[in-house]
């Protein structure tokens, strides 16, 4: 019986890993500063949770999700995205109560049942940010530059930024009758989707892909028409702080969110020029989902990508992350006394922060010689008979041949000052 992977999974072999590696780090230290913290919750949610928190009507939550009883009869769900875990978290340990706006990213597993293709996966990694506690449009912008920030620092460019403001409850009431009695006319002709959204998520029918649709819908209201005194405000303040900052936009009347709980901000970003990569990050403001988790009334705002549509990006790019760290020291002995000292002098290496390895295998000096040359070690360790006898190694340094005795007592000295870090 051989395993295999299960479907729209994927191995993370050692070489990607790295480019993986880069990626979270990069992201890491953008999110330092801008003062974001970490924030790790579990993998599994009460299902009701993402019922709520990704709503009803989305596909996630109708077709998606990986739900399960568990031996307690609970009905339980790998997480699909991550904003709900984190609101649910933010109302459950009280973390509105911090004075200042509570600023979080997380990076970890996602799971949706969807057909596997290039970038979209049924377990793929996503790191995502929500901002909670503050209305201010200078936060949409942070978030906003952030991403970018992020992306660029990646190595990505032509990046396409594009925005749109999506109302709020008091404004999208409005647009939605009106949008409504528009596509009823020509509810025929629409897609099969959007048929159905006409009646529960009018909104989405504005960003479907389909050619009729987009037709159809071309001279339809646009919620900027319909934007309430507050809502415009924000939007254009926005506009102002992003043009401050030199962050050049788009405005897409098109790019909507379908739920209730989103307000104002939405964004989108793209990667050009990478195929069919297209929108590499969504984002927006989600004024009412803290109310719809159980929480009180707190704005807030977010965005999310996965890693492995940024793999796909960089590598489309033919982005080189440079050569692969070498080791330090790798450590050759001959004899079954040598092979004892070395495992001590390996572990003294270790303890004092140098990276080092040695053969396993039993091999000869010339295998153990090209194992070596393999690890792309700085300095290379010979120990045999008669440095055990002279409590001596020979060390030599591989960049530029050049090898002496050291003694055992100086070994550890003579490297780390010599060792450039890589
Ligand atoms: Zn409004
Ligand atoms: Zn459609």
């Amino acid at each position: 019986m051989k395993f295999r992977i299960p479907r729209g999974t994927a191995d993370v072999l050692p070489k990607e890993s790295r480019i993986w590696d880069f990626i979270e780090q990069t992201a890491k230290n953008v999110f330092k500063r801008y003062n974001y913290k970490e924030i790790r919750t579990p993998i599994f949610e009460h299902t009701e949770l993402f019922q709520r928190g990704v709503g009803e009507t989305t596909d996630i939550v109708e077709k998606e999700m990986y739900t399960f009883k568990d031996k307690g009869d609970r009905s339980l769900t790998l997480r699909p995205e991550g904003t709900a875990s984190v609101v649910r978290s933010f109302v459950e340990n009280k973390l509105y109560a911090d004075p200042d706006p509570v600023k979080l990213y997380y990076i970890g597993p996602m799971f949706r049942y969807e057909r596997p293709q290039s970038g979209r996966m049924r377990q793929f990694t996503q790191i995502g940010v929500e901002a909670l506690g503050s209305n201010d449009p200078r936060i949409d912008a942070e978030v906003i530059s952030m991403a970018l920030r992020q992306f660029e620092e990646m190595g990505l460019d032509n990046l396409r930024l594009e925005i749109n403001s999506v109302g709020c409850s008091s404004c999208r009431p409005v647009h939605r009758e009106k949008l409504v009695t528009y596509l009823h006319d020509v509810k025929e002709q629409l897609c099969k989707d959007c048929q159905s959204r006409l009646e529960r998520n009018p909104l989405r029918i504005l960003d479907c892909k389909n050619e009729t649709c987009k037709s159809l819908t071309k001279e339809a209201p646009t919620i900027e028409q319909h934007l309430c005194d507050d809502c415009r405000t924000h939007y254009e303040d926005l506009k102002g702080h992003l043009d401050s900052m030199g962050i050049s936009y788009i405005e897409n009347p098109r790019l909507v969110r379908g739920l209730d709980y989103y307000t104002q901000t939405a964004f989108e970003i793209m990667a050009e020029g990478i195929g069919a990569i297209g929108t590499i990050c969504g984002g927006g403001r989600y004024n009412g989902l803290v109310g719809e988790i159980g929480g009180n009334d707190v704005p807030g705002i977010g965005y999310a990508f996965s890693i492995e549509r940024i793999v796909l990006a960089l590598k489309a790019k033919g982005i080189d992350l440079g050569l692969e760290q070498g080791l330090d020291v790798y450590l050759i002995a001959l004899g079954q006394e040598a092979k004892t000292v070395a495992t001590k002098i390996l572990d003294n290496l270790r303890k004092n922060k140098l990276s080092a390895d040695m053969d396993y295998l039993d091999r000869k000096m010339k295998a153990q010689m090209k194992a070596a040359d393999r690890s792309d070690a700085q300095y290379v360790i010979i120990i045999g008979e008669d440095e055990i006898a002279k409590q001596k190694v020979i060390l030599r340094n591989m960049e530029t041949g050049d090898q002496k005795e050291v003694s055992f007592d100086d070994l550890i000295e003579t490297i780390s000052s010599q060792i450039i870090k890589r």
